[in-house]
Formats: C-alpha cells, sequence, structure tokens
C-alpha cells in the first residue's frame, strides 16, 4: 500500500514538475500535433494546466524519415525534460560538419564541435529522425497527462471566447486557444486574414532529406569516403540537400559522387520533400485568446537547425509565463507577454537562418567566389570554416553569435522580462485598480453632495 501511494507521489510531482503554488489551471486546446503542438503540451503539462491536442491526420505518421538537426539550445530543454536516454537512443551525436562544393567536390575545411563548448552549453548537437523525435514528444505528452485527438480537424477558431469548431461539427471550448498548424494552417490565415494569399509564399527551392543505410554508403567505391571523416562512424547516413524547384537541372552540374548521393535520395521510399518560400514571421501572433507559435508564427526553412528548436522553445516560454497565472483577467495580458519575449528572438533567428541557406546554396557569382575564396583562405590556414577562434572568446563575434543563439536559455528570458516588467505590470494594475474604483466612488459621492448642497 505504502509503496503503491509513494510511487504515485512520485509519478504526481514528476508530470507537475515545475507547478507553481496557487497556479490557476486552465484549458488549453492546441491546434497541430507537429513538435511545436508536442512540445507546447508537454511543457504546459509540466505547469500544471490541461491540454487537449487536435491533429487532422488521422493516425499518428511513422513514415516522415526526413533528418532534423537538433541544435544545443533545443536539446538542453530536452534533457531539462529527462529525455536525456531516450534522446541518445534515436539521435547521433555530431561531431562537427565539413564543407564542399557541390559542383567540383573541393573540400574547403571542416568545422568541430568542442567538447569544452559543449559542456558549457550542457548540451549536444545531434541529428535525428522527424518521426522518431515527433513520436518521442507524442508518448511524452501523453505521458505529462496531455490528451492526443486524431481526426481532429479544425476549421475555424473564435479567439474572443475561446472556442474551435471541427470538421465534424463538434464545438470544442477553452480558456486558450494555441495554434501549432504550421504554415499552411487555419490559423496563420486568420492571422493574415485578407493578406494571406498575397503574403503566400514565393516557393523558392525545396529541402530533400531523407536516411541512407551505412552499408549502401559503404559499399559504393565513390560513396565510402563519407565514412572515413571523423565524424559519425557508427550509423546510417542522414541528408538533406536544398534544391532548385528543377532539380534535374541542378543536378547535371554536380560532381559525380553528389550526383549517386542525389540519386540515393530521389530513390529512398521514405523521401521527404518540404518546399522553403519566403514566408516571413506574423506581424501579430495573438488576438483575444488565441496565440500562434512554431512555423505558423515564424516559419523557418525546413532543415535548418534552429526551425525545430525556435518552435519548443514556444512552448517553453508559453508554459513559463502561464506558470504564474492566478486570475482569467490575466490570459490576454500573458500571451501579449509572450509575444513581446519571442518576436525579436524569432525575428533574429528568422534573418540568420534564411541567410544561411542563402549563402549555402548560392548561385555562380561574384558572391560566391568571395565566399569560396575566404573559406579557402580559412582552411588553408586551419582556420575552421566559421572562423571561430576559442582563443580570443570576448573579441569573437561567431562566439558571441554561439552563445546567444546556442546558449539562450528561453526560462531566464521569461523570468527576465517578469523582473523587469511584469512584477511592475501585476503591481501596478493591482495599486491602480483598487484606488481607482475607490476614487471613481468618492468623486461620485463628493458630486452627489456638492449637488445636494447646491
Ligand atoms: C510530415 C512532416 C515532416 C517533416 N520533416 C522534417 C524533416 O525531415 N526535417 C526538418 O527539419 N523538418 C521537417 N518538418 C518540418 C518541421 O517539423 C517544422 O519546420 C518545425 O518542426 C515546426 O513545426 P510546427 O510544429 O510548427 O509545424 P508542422 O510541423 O507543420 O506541424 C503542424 C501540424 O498541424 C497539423 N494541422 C495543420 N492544420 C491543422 C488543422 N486545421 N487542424 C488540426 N491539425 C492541423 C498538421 O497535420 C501537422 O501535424 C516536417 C514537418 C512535417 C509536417
Amino acid at each position: 500500500m505504502y509503496e503503491s501511494n509513494h510511487l504515485l507521489i512520485v509519478l504526481v510531482e514528476e508530470k507537475c514538475a515545475f507547478q507553481r503554488k496557487g497556479v490557476l489551471p486552465l484549458k488549453f486546446v492546441v491546434i497541430g500535433a507537429g513538435i511545436a503542438g508536442l512540445s507546447t503540451a508537454i511543457a504546459l503539462c509540466k505547469v500544471g494546466h490541461q491540454v487537449l491536442v487536435l491533429e487532422r491526420e488521422a493516425r499518428f505518421n511513422d513514415a516522415a524519415k526526413g533528418g532534423c538537426r537538433m541544435s544545443p539550445n533545443m536539446i538542453r530543454i530536452l534533457y531539462q525534460w529527462g529525455l536525456r536516454d531516450k534522446i541518445r537512443q534515436v539521435s547521433v551525436r555530431s561531431k562537427g560538419t565539413s564543407l564542399m562544393l557541390f559542383e567540383s567536390e573541393e573540400y574547403l575545411g571542416k568545422y568541430r564541435w568542442q567538447d569544452e563548448v559543449m559542456r558549457e552549453l550542457e548540451a549536444d548537437f545531434a541529428f535525428v529522425q522527424y518521426a522518431d523525435l515527433r513520436r518521442l514528444l507524442y508518448e511524452t505528452a501523453l505521458h505529462c497527462g496531455a490528451s492526443v485527438r486524431f481526426s481532429a480537424h479544425a476549421i475555424d477558431a473564435d479567439p474572443i471566447v475561446a472556442r474551435i469548431v471541427l470538421e465534424s461539427g463538434e464545438c470544442l471550448n477553452c480558456d486558450v486557444v494555441v495554434g501549432a498548424d504550421g504554415t499552411c494552417g487555419l490559423t496563420r490565415k486568420m492571422m493574415l486574414g485578407v493578406d494571406f494569399e498575397g503574403k503566400k509564399k514565393l516557393q523558392l527551392m525545396k529541402m530533400y532529406s531523407t536516411t541512407v543505410s551505412k552499408e549502401v554508403i559503404q559499399n559504393d567505391p565513390d560513396l565510402s569516403y563519407l565514412y572515413k571523416h571523423e565524424y559519425g562512424e557508427q550509423s546510417d547516413f542522414m541528408m538533406c540537400i536544398y534544391g532548385p524547384y528543377e532539380w534535374e537541372s541542378a543536378l547535371k552540374g554536380a560532381g559525380p559522387s553528389f550526383q549517386k548521393l542525389a540519386r540515393l535520395v530521389f530513390s529512398s521510399p521514405s523521401i521527404s520533400c518540404a518546399p522553403i518560400g519566403n514566408e516571413s514571421v506574423l506581424d501579430d501572433w495573438t488576438t483575444g485568446r488565441l496565440v500562434v507559435i512554431g512555423s505558423a508564427a515564424h516559419p523557418l526553412p525546413s532543415g535548418s537547425s534552429q526551425s525545430l528548436a525556435l518552435s519548443i522553445e514556444d512552448g517553453v516560454a508559453l508554459a513559463r509565463q502561464f506558470s504564474r497565472v492566478r486570475y482569467e483577467g490575466q490570459i490576454e495580458r500573458f500571451l501579449s507577454a509572450f509575444e513581446d519575449i519571442r518576436m525579436p528572438r524569432s525575428m533574429a533567428i528568422h534573418a540568420k537562418e534564411i541567410g544561411m541557406v542563402h549563402y549555402m546554396s548560392m548561385q555562380a557569382s561574384e558572391e560566391q567566389e568571395l565566399r569560396d575564396q575566404s573559406l579557402r583562405a580559412k582552411r588553408d590556414c586551419g582556420i575552421n570554416p566559421y572562423g571561430l577562434s576559442f582563443m580570443s572568446r570576448a573579441s569573437c563575434p561567431e562566439w558571441v553569435e554561439m552563445v546567444e543563439i546556442y546558449g539562450y536559455c528561453i526560462e531566464d528570458a521569461v523570468d527576465d522580462w517578469w523582473a523587469t516588467w511584469g512584477n511592475l505590470d501585476e503591481k501596478s494594475r493591482a495599486n491602480g485598480e483598487m484606488p481607482s474604483t475607490a476614487s471613481i466612488r468618492v468623486s461620485i459621492d463628493s458630486f452627489i453632495s456638492d449637488v445636494h448642497e447646491s
């Protein structure tokens, strides 16, 4: 008896690991069971809220075997959720990145993740298959107490009363609606309104991604050199290729082993193909009791190292903010605060990641020549391609960037907001509301007495 009670307490404590005293438990409905939706469900359950996730797919899709990059700022969150061992089981740790030219296959140097840096960041840089990560988050969300409904296609949402209408005609009421339904979803359309068609993405290129077995690569004399690199000897080969829409014509210019690699991508039964467009970060992320997160709010090119990370950070930020909710009147203000906290980071990362895709996929031009010359010069001097020097960190912009992007702690960002604005705002409202009601009464009383006297 004691044993089972004890177990129960441990489980409850684990589920509500960060729950503050006095938090008002709210009902959240999250539209979309992608990485953003499931992470948000985990984070919100952990601080004591009730979460229902709606997914239009009929069942969990394990077929999406495309590869994803997990950056240190994202992995640190997953480790904090107690998923270190599970993440290590499904992912491959990256030791570094080699750069080669697509056309000539010229080697332009390698960037190596330093153990010392990873220790400081308390994280890793790793690769994972999309379906494996999503399944892990799905199972964790259920374990934390969230409900996930499949075949639940949201076709309308009323942000004022927090109500969602499903294709089946069913209406769901809640306290907060979270739109995690991706770039083409309902909630991004709602936020853009008539602008949605005008701002629809211009499809610039595609990201093809898949995993090829180690044997296939190793048995091919033109490709086996890939496993001679000191990175990733133990596992299958993940490929993520950005290419123009007319892929066949782009392949004509590629070196022979890249042609082979690309053909392997196309022959894979589990290829994932995502369009890369020019979608921008939404100007507004909240209206009434609706908040839009993940790629619905700030679409990044699939495969970029921050596309998953930003989505997971959104979930943690929302939960951290709502770990302080004490009465209903705070809901809209908390959602606006969430937007204030997340918008600058999303915009900065968006610009950087779009710039990185452009940098990596330049067409033949003067700019591309300059890029290659600079990389060759670094390679010949033994400097890593991103120019990171560990000798003089303080004066090294790359180091600062590394700390700002990978060392970023979203919970600290929310707490900083509270320390600067939140507590002040709450206090001024608490102080302001009561005296203002009293002062209205005083002035009405004095008005009445004035009238009587006159
Ligand atoms: C199938 C798939 C495979 C992917 N593969 C890769 C990959 O290999 N590498 C990579 O880097 N990135 C991949 N991505 C993209 C990556 O997941 C996103 O860039 C990032 O994780 C942010 O995702 P998100 O959760 O905001 O949106 P999304 O990943 O787009 O998820 C949105 C979810 O909402 C659901 N949905 C949409 N509209 C509704 C609605 N009206 N009602 C209910 N549910 C709705 C969708 O079915 C989807 O599950 C993939 C995305 C998908 C959907």
